[in-house]
């Protein structure tokens, strides 16, 4: 295999799954020799490229922005995986979906609890809408791997790219799911 071209995306999540990434240490020096960081939030690139071999992302599904990148990731990337809990089950994301739809959610905390100049803070079409549910990935798009925990341990994140590097399948199972 060439040189692999990596993305990572930040959805709907905390970061915490990228720093988990770069808890990796020395693995990221044997991966630069291996892969392009072709999008991330530790890059610079707006547009997501064509002709990723890899994508890790991570987060749920929140807002119309992320379903919008998510189609545009399945479209270009070959290998898609829902890296962390977020993404793959919803996790804390989705901790606002039993409160029902967004608008009276919105409406409770920005004017109702408000003790001065209650508003919502938002314009449409400037921030991205947020969707009445939150989804996991594969709701949306068709994931090719998960990679759970909250967050991944960066053995197990190391585990799966050894195997997609291998050219095996990205599936984790058994001593792989160990957390160290
Ligand atoms: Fe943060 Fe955990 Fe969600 Fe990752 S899975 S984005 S660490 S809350």
């Amino acid at each position: 295999m060439g040189r692999l071209r990596v993305a990572t995306v930040w959805m709907g999540g905390c970061s915490g799954c990228h720093m988990s990434f770069l808890d990796m240490d020395e693995f990221l020096i044997d991966l630069a020799d291996l892969a392009d960081v072709v999008y991330s939030p530790v890059a610079d690139p707006k547009e997501y490229p064509e002709n990723v071999d890899l994508c890790l992302v991570e987060g749920a599904v929140a807002n119309d922005e992320h379903v919008e990148l998510a189609h545009t990731i399945r479209e270009r990337t070959k290998i898609v995986v829902a890296f962390g809990d977020c993404a793959v089950t919803g996790n804390v994301t989705a901790m606002r979906n039993p409160l029902g739809a967004v608008e009276p959610i919105l409406q409770r905390i920005y004017v109702e609890a408000a003790t001065i100049h209650g508003r919502i803070p938002f314009e449409k079409g400037i921030v991205p809408e947020l969707l009445d549910r939150v989804a996991p990935l594969h709701e949306i798009i068709p994931v090719d791997a998960f990679l759970p925990g909250c967050p991944p341990p960066a053995p197990r994140i190391r585990k799966m790219l050894e195997k997609i590097v291998a050219g095996e399948p990205a599936v984790l199972e058994g001593d792989d799911l160990k957390p160290g």
